[in-house]
């Protein structure tokens, strides 16, 4: 077995087509006429066009507009002048048409990959693809056609560019493994939009895979297996099925609102740690970010962001976003969340020490930091600020007050931000859910956060395997701890989210209908599951299950209960 990495969902089973690049060696003997030598080059350019104008319209069809957009941007990069133009330059100057053409976009490529964002690097795999595509016109060579591959081919090659993805034809292609390549690359946003499996950046799969022979790619797990026996091939089967069952209930999802079966509408947001996942959230039809977990952008590296790289990063993911929400959560530190570059001291207890809004409140400059970067990214999109780790109503007032601040330095300096921009708190620990109702009065928006909430309500350390059978959120001391949140910020008439693991748990589902949760925060690969679920339940079906389980003792019958129904059933 092969392990590369996972970038395309699902399973495929056929034989390997090897993909050989063309040699794209030229001759660097000056032309005799630079005149005719650019004529040649812009000829090969009006080509280079017309091929992949015609590359976007298949796309299209078989992936999408936006997926057709990867290429049609090509066009507009050659017409890029400094790329085009120092090419031409160079050309003028008595350079083979090839000669400069490789030059110019060896340059390009350079300058895009020591950029160090993510963004800016895939821009290098667009200009080696161009160079490619426009060698081979100059070059007189056939671009590779993959359009007419075989039934149940699996592709193998050492990258595949969006153009030779454009010719994919989902029907025939089963699979694509390649050396080159990751999750974000554009081959694998192609390959999830045509939904071929796909394992990506596996080194040496060109030789170790054979033209011809039998493999299976599993792309959820980024795994391929060379010349699988009959019994193997069968389980793989079986998997593909259920793989392709589910995809049909799911794919019924995507797009449509998320309603209880009885009609009552939900909010329903992802959980993201990087400002990039903002996309990859609305790619899984997420509604909006319900906790951008900031401490991630504080994590391997050896000094605190500064302000202008904050801000960058949280106007990057409001910008994705645009009108949908962004819940900013302020730094949330301690506990097993520790940065070295700061000293924290060790403490004996940390779950119960220095952590969140607590740490922060000792370092306000931090803090402060902070705050000012996501007020200015507030001006570029819908966002929302959350304190974590609150346990009592001066936390809040504290962090509230040094908003006013960090708004006041923004007024005084002429930097704008949104006019209104919601406050609210993760209810994580016991006190902030006892006192949920005086929290209330100063808060626009409860989280209930249920990982540390579940913890704390059952003084049960999650990681510990000795105890774990009391972590659980089904526990009706928790559960009723839930209940009694959702009621005090409905007695405010404040919307009142989910953004502990629970919220993605179908288990979870009618009981969170039931108390009145209004948003559900979860992982993107969540979204349309959790969708699913909600849809399964009606409010009177939810809240009849929700009134037998609210009475019982354990939270094994909790359990075997919610269990035993066919609405909680993950798909
Ligand atoms: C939680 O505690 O449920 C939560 C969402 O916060 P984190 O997991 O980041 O502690
Ligand atoms: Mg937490």
């Amino acid at each position: 077995m092969l392990q590369g990495i996972a970038a395309s969902d699902g399973i495929g089973l056929g034989r390997v087509m090897l993909l050989e690049e063309h040699s794209l060696a030229y001759s660097d003997l000056p032309p005799a006429d630079p005149k005719a030598e650019l004529v040649r080059f812009q000829g090969a350019v009006e080509t280079f066009c017309k091929n992949t104008r015609k590359q976007a319209e298949l796309l299209r069809h078989s992936a999408g507009h936006k997926e057709a957009q990867i290429i049609s941007a090509h066009i507009q990069m050659l017409s890029d002048p400094y790329f085009c133009g120092e090419i031409e330059k160079r050309i003028a100057g008595g350079q083979r048409a090839e000669a400069a053409l490789d030059q110019v976009s060896q340059l390009f490529i350079a300058m895009f990959l020591a950029s160090g964002e993510d963004l800016i690097q895939q821009r290098a795999a667009d200009v080696r693809d161009i160079r490619t595509a426009l060698l081979c016109v100059l070059l007189g060579l056939k671009e590779i056609e993959v359009s007419k591959a075989p039934k149940g081919t699996v592709l193998v090659a050492k990258e595949i560019s969006p153009s030779v993805a454009a010719g994919i034809n989902p029907k025939n292609i089963v699979g694509i493994v390649t050396e080159i390549g990751g999750r974000t690359s554009h081959s694998a946003i192609l390959a999830r939009a045509l939904q071929v499996p796909a394992v990506l950046g596996l080194p040496g799969s060109t030789t170790l895979l054979k033209p011809g022979s039998y493999v299976i790619v599993d792309g959820s797990e980024g795994q391929v297996l060379p010349d699988p026996d009959e019994a193997v091939i069968g389980a793989y089967r079986q998997r593909r099925a259920r793989f392709l069952r589910r995809r049909r209930q799911l794919n019924k999802m995507r797009g449509v609102p998320t309603q209880a079966a009885s009609g009552e509408s939900y909010g329903l947001y992802c959980n993201i740690s990087k400002p990039e996942d903002a996309e990859k959230a609305l790619e899984e039809d997420g509604e909006g970010v319900g906790l951008f977990r900031t401490e991630f952008l504080f994590m391997d590296r050896d000094r605190l962001p500064g302000e202008e790289e904050q801000f960058a990063a949280y106007r990057r993911a409001a910008v994705s976003l645009g009108d949908r929400p962004l819940t900013i959560r302020t730094l949330d530190l301690g506990g097993d969340k520790a940065l070295p570059y700061l000293n924290m001291p060790k403490e004996e207890n940390p779950f119960l020490g220095l952590r969140g809004i607590r740490y922060c409140l000792q370092h306000p400059e931090i803090l402060l930091t902070q705050l000012r970067a996501i007020l200015r990214a507030s001006a570029f999109g819908n966002v929302r600020l959350m304190f974590p780790m609150i346990s009592t109503p001066e936390e809040l007032w504290a962090g509230r007050a040094l908003l006013e601040k960090a708004k006041a330095e923004l007024t005084a300096q002429g930097i704008g931000y949104a006019g209104h921009i919601p406050v609210g708190i993760m209810v994580e620990t016991p006190s902030a859910a006892i006192l949920a109702d005086i929290l209330a009065r100063d808060s626009d928006f409860f989280s209930i956060g249920t990982n540390d909430l579940t913890g704390y309500m059952m003084a049960c350390d999650r990681n510990n395997p000795q105890i774990s059978g009391i972590f659980s959120t089904l526990q009706p001391c928790v559960l009723r701890s839930i209940r009694h949140i959702i009621q005090c910020a409905h007695d405010h008439s404040i919307p009142v989210g989910m953004c502990g693991e629970a919220a993605a748990d179908p288990l979870m589902t009618p009981l969170l209908l039931a108390f009145g949760l209004t948003d559900f925060s979860v992982a993107a690969t969540s979204v349309l599951p959790i969708r699913a679920a909600i849809s399964r339940w009606s409010l009177e079906e939810a809240r009849s299950v929700t009134d037998a389980v609210m009475a019982m003792a354990t939270e094994e019958e909790v359990s075997r209960t919610l269990s035993a129904r066919p609405e909680t059933q993950i798909l």
